[in-house]
């Protein structure tokens, strides 16, 4: 959904034709700041951890506790803020929700969704357990968190469609996946990127 007014100086947006797409912009002629609405985006994120303990694999789960969806089941995650990486955001996530602190094996998921109002992407890392331990306490947030094997997903209905197919990879070592390597940006001021290959 376009935006009606401009989220740097407030002013009524309009729309203009750039680089051949017609987007609302604040009108420079008219005294605006020229900010152009490129569309709402938002980057969710999703962490998958798993343990082996004799033989038997789990991953790490969490029940949420507030709408929506409350009582329905996925790998944790969150929302990746815009001044932090995505693997910087799922390691946190991660944290926050259950207790396990985690580093990055590498990206093995990606899913991308257009809403009535924003499009909507979700990044799955693969991460390993280096410290903490599941905090099964409830929260505002989370009602419960623990590491459940495959057996144990097939009684859990309320397990979303996305979660159960990444979690059954995960479990069955039927994941791909890309690693990070680091790239300089010929831009200046961009900091070293993270490039995900397979
Ligand atoms: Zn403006």
């Amino acid at each position: 959904m376009p935006m009606t007014f401009c989220p740097e100086c407030g002013r009524r947006l309009v729309f203009q034709v750039v680089e051949g797409h017609e987007r609302p912009v604040c009108d420079k002629d008219t005294g605006g700041c020229g900010f152009i609405d490129f569309g709402r985006y938002s980057l969710g994120v999703g962490g998958i951890v798993v343990s082996e303990e004799d033989g038997v694999k789990r991953v790490l789960l969490i029940e949420r506790n507030a709408e929506p969806n409350r009582g329905t089941w996925t790998i944790p995650g969150g929302f990746c803020a815009w001044n932090e990486t995505a693997q910087v955001a799922v390691a946190r996530e991660v944290q926050e929700e259950t207790g396990v602190e985690c580093e990055i094996i590498g990206l093995v998921a990606f899913r991308n969704r257009v809403d009535p109002t924003y499009n909507n992407s979700y990044a799955v890392f693969l991460l390993r357990a280096i410290g903490g331990k599941v905090n099964g306490e409830p929260t505002e947030e989370i009602a419960t968190a623990g590491f459940y094997t495959l057996a144990e997903l097939d009684n859990m209905p309320r397990l979303s469609p996305l979660s159960r197919a990444l979690a059954v990879a995960a479990l069955t070592d039927a994941l791909v996946v890309l690693h990070p390597m680091q790239v300089t940006s010929w831009v200046k001021g961009h900091p070293v990127m993270t490039l995900w290959m397979g």
